[in-house]
């Protein structure tokens, strides 16, 4: 496998580095990623190992670009909103280097077909945003014997590593054996990232990967790597195999993929129920506001900041940081509806008012978010 005249134009600055050269440009060309998800991990990644010009480059993403996703997820453009994520990636990618063969997933990565997905390919990487999916990708690369190149972002701060057991590192589970409990732990959507953070901790990914390919200096695998933007501080932590780990340990007891939103005690997908016990639609909040006799009173436990970007009329604010210190200004006998961004919130609010003795209350489900796509659209998204 000879590189064409073109190629070597394409790569002149990796081919004159000594640590790539002719050589680490063939392995770079003859090397298969797979990257999971296409968002503002998978962006940077997935478009600098298309410019290093990687071979094969495989992209599952099951969603659709959205509106809110374009502060930070470059690989996709204005004019993409609407489309498949994993199209999306291709035609960026191929725009950058047509010479990569993409793979288009458009699907959701499951403990039935990860193996199947994984399998074909030499490395994978980590640019999913929630919890059962990194626990899936971290076992599913354990038993294939694939390093997992691992970022996670949230708010201001993002950690990288490699694991790679099979090398002689740690897995994910070696770090976090356990998820932490649903609802402690906010998404991006709910706590907000900082636009620029996917382009540098998938950028450190990227870079892993082909530090691995070449197998050139001294790589993650061990370590885990720690960023702050806002003190623009770097920090590391020695890794090491758990040797009771269940899935990578000296006595394993996890022998196939499972049931990881169970795992992770999310129910999610058509099995969810409509309506748990403790929530109302937002359809009940406008006939509570639109009837005052009734006497329910509607609390927004979001942060200030949140309440000005946007609003409903007549529900007053306690922000939820507030309401251990502001909950006796409430009636623990009056009816109570909850409101958050997207009903996580307002489900911890509940559970702490019902601990002081409050009796009725409810989380309105969907938050302010429903409240927008179903009963007011001149309330803005976020
Ligand atoms: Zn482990």
């Amino acid at each position: 496998m000879e590189l064409s005249n073109d190629e070597i134009r394409r790569y002149s600055r990796h081919l004159i580095l000594p640590e790539v050269g002719l050589a680490g440009q063939k392995k770079i060309r003859s090397t298969s990623v797979l990257c999971i998800g296409a968002g503002g991990l998978g962006s940077p990644i997935a478009m600098y190992l298309a410019a290093a010009g990687i071979g094969k480059l495989g992209i599952v993403d099951f969603d659709t670009v959205d509106f809110s996703n374009l502060q930070r997820q470059i690989l996709h453009t204005d004019a993409d909103v609407g489309r498949p994520k994993a199209q999306s990636a291709k035609e960026t990618i191929n725009g950058i280097n047509p010479g990569v063969e993409v793979i288009v997933l458009n699907t959701r990565i499951t403990s039935e077909n990860a193996l199947d997905i994984i399998r074909p390919y030499d490395i994978v990487v980590d640019g999913t945003d929630n919890f059962p999916t990194r626990y899936l990708t971290n076992d599913a690369c354990v038993l294939l014997k694939k390093p997992n190149v691992y970022g996670s972002i949230f708010r201001f701060d993002g950690q990288a590593s490699v694991f790679a057991p099979h090398l002689g590192g740690p897995c994910y589970r070696c770090l976090y054996p356990e998820p932490p409990p649903p609802g402690t732990v906010p998404s991006c959507a709910e706590g907000g990232v900082l636009g620029v953070l996917p382009g540098i901790i998938g950028t450190i990914q990227a870079t892993e990967i082909l530090k691995l390919v070449l197998g050139r200096g001294s790589s993650l695998i061990g370590r885990l790597l720690l960023f702050n933007a806002l003190d623009m501080k770097f920090r590391e932590l020695k890794l090491r195999r758990d040797p009771e780990c269940p899935i990578c340990g000296d006595h394993p007891t996890i022998k196939e993929l499972i049931d990881y939103e169970q795992f992770c005690g999310i129910a999610l997908g058509p099995a969810r129920p409509a309506l748990a016990p403790d929530e109302v639609t937002v359809q009940e909040v406008k006939r509570a506001l639109d009837n005052p006799s009734l006497g329910i009173k509607v609390v927004d436990v979001r942060e200030p900041d949140e309440y000005e970007i946007a609003h409903v009329e007549g529900v007053s604010l306690i922000p939820l940081g507030e309401l251990a210190n502001r909950f006796t200004e409430l009636d623990p006998n009056q009816q109570l509806y909850i409101l958050c961004k997207g009903g996580v919130r307002s489900l911890k609010a509940l559970n702490f008012l019902r601990q002081q003795g409050f009796k009725y209350l409810k989380s309105v489900k969907g938050g302010i978010t429903a409240w927008s796509e179903e009963i007011d659209s001149k309330v803005p998204r976020y």
